[in-house]
């Protein structure tokens, strides 16, 4: 981006994003914070959740305690059984082996399955800890460290990553990993759980991948990206071959708005 206006550049500090928060919390929430799951079950059940619905996440991990009892256990069990138990989350196959690995590798560089010492030690380097599990990226490490421990990890998921982009938090280029690190250092510690609440609501229910409402959004005063989608909106693009015939309508190839979804955002 060549140059930020005066709006992009007040609404990326702290204050401008605690204002957004507000403004989204005020309108889906509220989401007080309830007790999670201890950080080891949280990495088995943050590993269950990728690439499924949230639906599908809970049940695996529901099955998956039901049959084994303990962490413990799994770790213990045949990767055949887990994946068998986990089966109806989708991906069993992919994640039945990761888990046992995962669990198997805490077990050896920690003795135990006790997890509560990431929570005393710098966020940097419990990050650091949790990303040397294979499968734990940026955003399992921040759902780990922020809903288990409290700590103000930052997990950006494809709808956050879409709305900071809109709303030019971040710029077109930055990818969703570098994305972590900013948006760590932009948004307040304390209000990190509500920043990403907040955000994924929007993403969901009115920042969406296609045609984002923008006439029924509680910041689109704040956002950029609102003009040009709306002027989308009253001059909706038309796939050639596929106009209603009549003259006058224009058809135009399929271009791609500056904030639109990249390939990636396919994940639920
Ligand atoms: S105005 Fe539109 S693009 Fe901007 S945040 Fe709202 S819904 Fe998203």
């Amino acid at each position: 981006m060549a140059s930020r206006s005066l709006t992009e550049d007040r609404q990326s500090t702290p204050a401008g994003i605690s204002r957004l928060v507000d403004l989204m919390a005020e309108r889906y929430g509220p989401f007080p914070e309830e007790p999670r799951l201890d950080p080891a079950h949280e990495v088995v059940f943050t590993i269950l959740s990728q690439h499924t619905s949230d639906t599908n996440s809970a049940r695996a991990f529901s099955l998956l305690m039901e049959r084994f009892g303990t962490l413990e256990s799994v770790a213990r069990a045949d990767v055949a059984d887990i994946e068998e138990a986990i089966t109806p989350g989708g991906l069993a196959r992919i994640k039945a082996p990761r888990i046992k690995e995962v669990l198997n590798l805490v077990l050896e560089r920690n003795g135990s399955l006790d997890l509560s010492f990431l929570g005393e030690m710098p966020l940097e380097e419990a990050k650091t800890w949790l990303r040397e599990l294979p499968g734990i990226g940026p955003k399992s490490a921040g759902i780990i460290l922020n809903f288990s421990l409290g700590l103000p990890a930052m997990a950006i998921d494809t709808h956050i990553y879409r709305v900071c982009r809109r709303l030019a938090l971040i710029g077109p280029k930055v990818t969703v990993d570098k994305a972590h690190g900013i948006l760590e250092a932009a948004v307040d510690p304390d209000q990190v759980y509500q920043f990403h609440l907040s955000f994924i609501t929007h993403g969901r229910q009115v920042c969406k991948a296609q045609r984002p409402q923008c006439r029924d959004c509680v910041v689109a005063s704040d956002c950029p990206s609102r003009d040009q989608f709306m002027a989308e909106e009253q001059d909706p693009v038309v796939e050639p071959g596929r106009g209603n015939g009549k003259a006058g309508t224009k058809a135009r190839s399929i271009k791609r708005l500056p904030h639109s979804p990249s390939a990636e955002e396919g994940t639920p």
